[in-house]
This record gives structure tokens, sequence and C-alpha cells, in this order.
């Protein structure tokens, strides 16, 4: 895989792990079901800076845009289907065999894309 996506997808689970942590319903059903929900630690904090500066400035400029726009900025693709907006992907773009190893743009969302189809 790209290694701009697989930072990218990292990035993006961490803060969606964050958001996730100051939703007050997330935490709640957590304490629920026996998980003790802890403050996000600076760990964390200092690993999603890390990434951020590993990153590409262009591609760090895209993300944030995305995540102000949707609640992801990077989808899954399965099927030829983009699971952020659900839209079929072009044919040439479905068909790619090298398509995890570049930064793919959905056509119609615009999100990040990594293809969970091989
Ligand atoms: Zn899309």
């Amino acid at each position: 895989m790209h290694q701009q996506l697989e930072l990218l997808i990292m990035l993006h689970d961490v803060d969606l792990l964050l958001k996730e942590s100051q939703d007050a319903k997330t935490s709640s059903q957590l304490k629920k079901i026996g998980f003790k929900m802890g403050k996000p630690t600076k760990k964390i904090e200092a690993a999603r800076k890390k990434l951020l500066e590993e990153l590409d400035k262009d591609i760090v400029e895209r993300y944030r845009r995305l995540m102000k726009r949707y609640d992801r900025a990077v989808a899954p693709v399965l099927d030829g289907i983009c699971y952020g907006c659900y839209q079929v992907m072009p044919i040439a773009l479905a068909t790619d065999k090298d398509r995890n190893k570049k930064i793919c743009l959905c056509p119609n969302c615009g999100r990040f894309l990594y293809w969970i189809d091989k």
C-alpha cells in the first residue's frame, strides 16, 4: 500500500477515536457494556502530531477540508462502490491493479479511497 495512504488511514482512525471519546452518547454506551472510557491520552495526541508531520502538506490540507464537510474523509471501496457516497466507481479506476499504491480520490464525493476488494 502507498505509504502516504497508510499514514492517512491511521490519522483518520485516530481522529475518529478522538471524536468518539468526546461524544457523550458513545461514551455512555461504552460504559454500559463495561468499558472504561478514558480521556484521550497525551500519547495519542503526540502520535497524531507525528502522523501529520509525515504526511504531505497538500494531503493534510485536503484531509482537513474533507473532515469539515463530512464525518469521514477516507472511505473504503468494495465491489467498485465508494462507501463514502455509495456511488459506483468508473471502470478505469476500479480495474486499476495499482489503485492502493497511489492516492485515489472518489470522483463523486472527493474522499480519499482505499480498496478492500483485491
Ligand atoms: Zn465517494
